[in-house]
């Protein structure tokens, strides 16, 4: 495997900076997600790795060589797309072993049925190697997409929301398969997505983006504890971390210059009788199973908390709040300090 290093990479499209002074190093054997909404350029980062598109100024590197200005054929990268794009009159065995089948690769034959079903082993699609790709689930047609990629052995894998037709059962189900493969593997995956749960599942590091902007990268667990910003904050976390202007908690110890707190879910807890810092009333209860989501009303602002289903809370009633870790964010949305 290998490493791949984005250098001060910037890309406009017209009036459109799709990406700015991006830099980033997705570690060899990592998997690396680039977490961010629709437009943040997280397509384009893909493709200025691949060289489908050149990078106005900055650098690509692979393995320590500067890649920027060789042709996409070059690079020894395979990508994985959100469509399955599969030859739909070919077997399963023929698609995964059309990319050793170029002339280029002469690839020799038995070598070609070594590695297909090894790569459909590993993607337990091993019974369906003689089956047209029209007749299959969209489950399978992702995992032959997949192993089109992985039958290749290259040294990087660019993914770009490759679940994301899928259904939740399924998503969930491949989330799983593809980090097993990853870790079995030893591959350097980046992968691209709006999905934070899997940014969270998946990841051993994710980078947030938007607006073509590196915000932070870390691990799952820092991004999800210490977001350098309110926005971050927000792309993590269901339900989403609470806000409230800090004038509407003068009880609360914050930094100087707080303008806004914000509150995760599970660190606003419902106090025992009088021991809260705040007192809200109950709005609404949502029941989900396993647990509650109540809906607060505190000072004219929504709180939402989370409680055992087994506790009864109903609509109208006050409840005490206490508040465990508030998140402190300043005037623009940057955090500040530790937390308090
Ligand atoms: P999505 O999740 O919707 O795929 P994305 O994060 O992958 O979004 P990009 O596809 O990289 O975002 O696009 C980033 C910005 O660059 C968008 O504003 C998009 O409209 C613009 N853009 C991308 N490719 C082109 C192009 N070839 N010509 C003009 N504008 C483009």
């Amino acid at each position: 495997m290998a490493d791949v290093t984005l250098r001060n990479v910037n890309k406009r499209f017209g009036a459109v900076e799709a990406v700015r002074d991006l830099s980033l190093t997705a570690n060899d054997g990592e998997f690396l997600v680039l977490l961010g909404p629709s437009g943040a350029g997280k397509t384009t980062t893909l493709r200025l790795i691949t060289g489908l598109e050149r990078p106005d100024t900055g650098s690509v590197m692979i393995d320590g060589r500067d890649v920027t200005h060789d042709p996409p054929g070059s690079r020894d990268i395979a990508f994985v797309f959100q469509q399955y794009s599969l030859y739909p009159h070919l077997t399963v065995y023929d698609n995964l072993a059309f990319p050793l089948r170029s002339p280029a690769r002469r690839v020799a034959e038995p070598t070609i049925r070594k590695r297909v079903e090894q790569t459909a082993e590993l993607l337990h699609i091993a019974s369906k190697l003689n089956n047209r790709a029209t007749r299959l689930s969209g489950g399978e047609m992702q995992r032959v997409a997949i192993g089109r990629a992985l039958v290749r052995d290259p040294s990087i894998y660019l993914m770009d929301e490759p679940l994301s037709s899928l259904d939740a059962k399924l998503r969930a189900e491949l989330r799983l398969e593809l980090k097993r493969i990853q870790i079995e593997l030893g591959a350097t995956i980046l992968y691209v997505t709006h999905d934070q749960v899997e940014a969270m599942t998946m990841a051993s590091r994710i980078g947030v983006i938007r607006d073509g902007q590196l915000l932070q990268l870390g691990t799952p667990r820092e991004i999800y504890e210490s977001p350098t910003s309110s926005y971050v904050a927000s792309r993590l976390g269901t339900p989403q971390i609470n806000f409230l202007p800090a004038r509407l908690l003068p009880d609360v110890a914050v930094p100087p210059g707080t303008e806004t707190v914000g509150i995760r879910t599970e660190h606003l807890q419902l106090a025992a009788r009088n021991g809260g810092q705040m007192v809200g009333r109950v709005h609404r209860v949502e029941h989900l199973g396993e647990q509650n989501h109540i809906h607060l009303d505190y000072k004219g602002e929504t709180l939402v908390t989370l409680a055992d289903p087994h506790q009864p809370l109903q609509a109208g009633q006050e409840v005490e709040l206490h508040l465990v870790r508030p998140l402190c964010f300043d005037r623009a949305g940057q955090r500040i300090a530790a937390a308090v």
